[in-house]
């Protein structure tokens, strides 16, 4: 019987894993398909408190990594694939074949960014491609940059970088953005942002980091391709929160969000906590899943203490 299982290795597994050890809960957590999480697939973290001099994504997490590890925090390969949360102590399956039962669950996979399917746009990833405007824009300064998407965080996100950029164009699919009224007459108004309409992406080229975007426009059946120079291509069409598996159980928003009571990391299940992107579609960022990450294993050692 594990006391405090922990599914997900970034910032806020690794965290949960850090305060669940120095509580003297053993926890035993799954590093799952990518570990360290989505900050080792990017270059330099210049955001996250305590490193003066920014760090490599992949650096910081080794770190957090090394922390939880030096407290006793049981760190393991193997991926959830099931789980059945309908009666204590709650189980969940690793890698389809070992089932762990735990007195309290923090849930930590995190969410992924939706990408366009490029051939490109792996390649380029932290070279000139990120889908965090807030994370990477400064990158970006009195630059050009591109944002794909016509909803609410695509015009978030190209206003966040018309404020760095120098411009930013808005390419969107259809012949209207579906982002509401507000944020649709502000992005209309910036000076530094331009709306390309019915236009998506065909490819982006560059030699060593991205230089520009081959796009398409299609305006009454007639498809007129062209380029533009850019430094950034930033995606704003979504992320997939990674919490298939745990449907059955737990309470999730429309977009697959697991629900928590609000200032805390409590799903509809107690003992069962969820932390980090997984839970947040709002910020997004590394220091705030590291917050929910410490919450989440306060709560569980308080539930465990009830
Ligand atoms: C390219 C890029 C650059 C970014 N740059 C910054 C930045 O500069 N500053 C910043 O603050 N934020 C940045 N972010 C955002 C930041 O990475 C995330 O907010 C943060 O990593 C979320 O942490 P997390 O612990 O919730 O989840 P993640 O980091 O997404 O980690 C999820 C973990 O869960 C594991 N997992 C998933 N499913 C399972 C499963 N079924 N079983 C077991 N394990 C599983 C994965 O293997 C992974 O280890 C960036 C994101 C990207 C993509």
């Amino acid at each position: 019987m594990i006391k405090c299982l922990i599914i997900g290795s970034g910032p806020a597994g690794y965290t949960a894993a850090i305060y669940a050890s120095r509580a003297n809960l053993a926890p035993v957590l799954y590093e799952g398909i990518q570990p360290g999480g989505q900050l080792t697939i990017t270059t330099e973290v210049e955001n996250f408190p305590g490193y003066p001099n920014g760090i490599s994504g992949t650096a910081m997490m080794d770190d957090l990594k090394a922390q939880a590890v030096r407290f006793g925090a049981d760190v393991r390969r193997g991926i959830a694939t099931a789980c059945d949360f309908s009666e204590k102590p709650y189980k969940v399956t690793i890698d389809g074949k070992t089932e762990i039962a735990a007195e309290t669950v923090i849930i930590a996979t995190g969410a992924s960014a939706k990408y366009l399917g490029l051939p490109d746009e792996q390649k380029y990833i932290g070279l000139g491609v990120s889908a965090c405007a807030t994370c990477d824009g400064f990158f970006y300064r009195r630059k050009v940059v591109a944002v794909v998407g016509g909803g609410d965080s695509a015009c978030e996100e190209a206003i966040y970088l018309a404020g760095l950029a120098s411009k930013v164009y808005l390419i969107v699919r259809k012949n209207y953005l579906r982002a509401s009224q507000i944020m649709q007459d502000r992005v209309m108004k910036h000076p530094n942002i331009e709306v390309l309409f019915n236009t998506n992406t065909l490819g982006l080229f560059g030699e060593e980091c991205v230089e520009g975007a081959h796009l398409v426009r299609t305006t009454a059946g007639k498809a007129e391709k062209f380029d533009i120079a850019i430094n950034g291509f930033f995606l704003a069409i979504g992320h997939k929160p990674n919490s298939d598996i745990f449907k059955p159980y737990l309470e999730l928003d429309e977009q697959g969000y697991i629900k928590t009571t609000w200032g805390t990391t409590r799903t509809n299940i107690p003992g069962i906590f969820a932390a980090g992107d997984v839970a947040d579609s709002n910020y997004r960022q590394a220091v705030v899943a590291a917050g929910m990450g410490c919450v989440a294993a306060i709560e569980a050692e308080r539930y465990l203490n009830q």
